[in-house]
């Protein structure tokens, strides 16, 4: 296992727009008693937290610097694969406009996963899932809405037993294709960046694929610094990054302070010859 370090530039976390825990205030203090500095939030197929960040008057804001940023969910072959925007515009039109369906198209499916799951005989859920209030409704939401009707002792389970990609009651989605979702970023202005590559349990082949399909389409980043990553993979993927001209990111994927496996702030070094890639917007980077 990497050792963890602690970091000022944090590019990757969620809020309660999507299956983060935190609102706007907290997560901005929870982050500083952390000693992040410089804070990307990357909600999944939101920018809501965004937009309340913009009606707060200046003396409001904190002493954590905001980049503007959001997590797609897109398709790759049969997969599924996350990216990143970063520095993006946040009121662009065609971005709001992508958004606005793409979580229309995550409240379709967490009302298909529940009445599948009521098929199961598994009561309650229908009811729950139509009650969230966040931005973009996702998984984490329905495995919590499980542990809280008492279906399942714990997410992970709800996960394993239902909803996970090999359980029972697994809906696949139709998610937007690669190209559409860095174009969509780039059109707001903003770095398409590959997230956590080492998850998505695809082979060094299929990996290849990902990052010349990622290029064509006008990538520019991949996260190279994560907590949980494999070594060997992750000194592979910083060499191929190196060889196209990707530069890295780095983030914590912070959700939730009872997590207690994830820190903001808090995962292994960047690969040295990867060049980071703040160096797009910010001239003169304080120590990352
Ligand atoms: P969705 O985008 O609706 O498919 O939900 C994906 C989210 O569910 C991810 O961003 C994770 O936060 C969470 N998730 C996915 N797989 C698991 C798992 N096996 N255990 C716990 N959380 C998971
Ligand atoms: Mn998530
Ligand atoms: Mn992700
Ligand atoms: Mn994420």
């Amino acid at each position: 296992m990497q050792t963890a370090i602690s970091h000022s530039i944090d590019l990757h976390c969620h809020s309660v727009y999507s299956d983060g825990s935190l609102t706007l205030d907290e997560l901005l203090d929870h982050v500083a008693e952390h000693g992040v500095r410089t804070l990307a939030i990357t909600d999944h197929d939101s920018v809501g937290i965004h937009h309340e960040l913009a009606k707060r008057s200046l003396k409001e804001t904190s002493a954590v610097k905001v980049i503007g940023g959001v997590e797609i969910s897109c398709g790759f072959g049969n997969r599924e694969v996350h990216i990143v925007g970063l520095n993006i515009d946040t009121a662009e039109a065609g971005l709001t406009q992508f958004l606005t369906a793409q979580q229309a198209r995550r409240r379709e499916r967490l009302l298909a996963y529940a009445h599948k799951l009521e098929q199961l005989k598994l009561s309650g859920v229908v009811e729950a899932v139509e009650q969230l209030t966040a931005e973009a409704v996702t998984r984490t939401h329905l495995s919590q809405i499980l542990v809280q009707l008492g279906h399942v002792p714990d997410s992970q389970r709800a996960f394993k037993r239902y909803i996970g990609r090999k359980a029972r009651a697994y809906i696949p989605m139709q998610w937007p294709s690669l190209d559409e979702v860095v174009g969509v970023i780039r059109g707001a202005g903003g770095v398409a960046v590959i997230a956590h590559p080492g998850r998505y349990q695809l082979s060094r082949k299929q990996l290849t694929e990902l990052l010349d399909q990622f290029v064509q389409a006008g990538g520019q980043a991949i996260e190279l610094s994560y907590p949980n990553y494999d070594q060997a993979l992750n000194r592979w993927l910083a060499e191929q990054a190196a060889e196209k001209g990707l530069l890295a990111s780095q983030g914590s994927d912070f959700h939730n302070p009872e997590w207690r496996w994830v820190k903001p702030g808090h995962f292994p070094k960047r690969p040295k010859n990867v060049e980071p890639v703040w160096q797009l917007w910010d001239e003169n980077p304080t120590a990352d």
